[in-house]
């Protein structure tokens, strides 16, 4: 029988740079498809950390070298140009493994905004360091011209920081519903979608400074798909307590009581395997029959048939 599937791509789905890229989609297009051809309706949310830092670092480069003629150019826009690029790929691999597999199904890349809380607590405390390391008086300038926060990283210079507020909701969410109602792949909320704020004027909406985390729009996406399943496809095959240290134990089931006591001893990474428990937790708790998935890439299939990855169900 045929599920509906949210899968959030991990870095390694899509490379460092340009060519990385280009040979990553194809793997990630067998793993997806292998999932169409099980007769699953299949939504696709990708990261964008390596391709809209570099967006962002040519960006900063330009304003650098004709401060004059270019002006820095927003992070939402280098995240909007982020979920183009990548879309190109993925859509490009997808068609690709499908034809040769013979598969009649529609691709299409969302443009995807999400909305988010400009009183949510994040946006007091800025966390995520963004873009190209700069001198002391270049991020001085750019605190007082355009108010940006700044981190001093590891000795190596300064680097911008900003939020990484929960997403609320889903603006293009009618789009992708009828989509993949219609039996297309579809491609969306990449980098965890171009952050927004409603203005109150004009129903404008208005792109943040912000980063939001990829697993928890996937979530949010799930969640509003009315999907079955959230996959979150990563690095590694299963979740592990005690993960590189004595005693690792690798997970095969986790409800989500024992994901908080874990989570409570602080088992699970900050910024990488937290923030997916916490999305997979939050998805199996949402409705009853609701499961979660944690796996490598290329066992996604293997994973939904139950043979391996760490499945969290309530
Ligand atoms: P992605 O790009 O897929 O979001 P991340 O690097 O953010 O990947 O997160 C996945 C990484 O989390 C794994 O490669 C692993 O190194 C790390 N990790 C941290 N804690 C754990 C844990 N308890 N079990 C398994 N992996 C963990
Ligand atoms: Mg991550």
């Amino acid at each position: 029988m045929g599920k509906k599937i949210v899968i959030a791509l991990g870095g390694n789905a899509l490379g460092k740079n340009l060519p990385e890229q280009a040979i990553a989609v194809r793997n990630t297009a067998v793993a997806i498809v292998d999932l169409l051809e099980q007769g699953n309706e299949v939504a696709v949310v990708h990261g964008n950390g390596p391709q809209v830092g570099m967006i962002a670092n040519a960006m900063t480069e330009l304003t650098r070298s004709d401060p004059e003629r270019y002006i820095p150019c927003p992070l939402s826009v280098c995240g909007a140009m982020s979920q183009g690029y990548i879309g190109y790929d993925l859509q490009n691999a997808l068609r690709e493994e499908m034809e040769c597999r013979g598969i009649r199904h529609g691709v299409t890349t969302v443009l995807t905004q999400v909305e988010v809380d400009p009183a949510d607590p994040a946006f007091d405390n800025p966390t995520k360091p963004i873009g190209s390391f700069m001198t002391l008086d270049e991020a001085e300038a750019l605190k007082r011209d355009r108010d940006y926060d700044f981190v001093e990283d590891a000795g190596r210079g300064y680097r911008r920081v900003v939020a990484s507020p929960k997403p609320k909701r889903i603006v293009e969410l009618d789009t992708i519903d009828c989509l993949v109602a219609a039996d297309h792949v579809v491609v969306c909320c990449g980098g965890g979608g171009i952050p927004v704020v409603p203005t109150g004027e004009h129903n404008h909406l208005k792109g943040a400074a912000a980063v939001i985390d990829k697993d928890f729009a996937a979530e949010l996406l799930a969640e509003s798909l009315d999907a079955d399943y959230l996959v979150i496809l990563t690095a590694v095959e299963k979740v592990a307590v005690n993960y590189g240290k004595p005693g690792e134990r690798w997970l095969d089931e986790l409800s989500p009581d024992e994901a908080r006591g874990y989570i409570a001893e602080g088992q699970f990474a900050p910024g990488s395997m937290l923030p997916k428990v916490e999305a997979c937790v939050n998805f199996a708790e949402s409705k009853p029959g609701r499961s979660a998935l944690i796996t490598l890439l290329d066992r996604a299939a293997d994973g939904i048939a139950g043979k391996t990855g760490t499945v969290v169900r309530a």
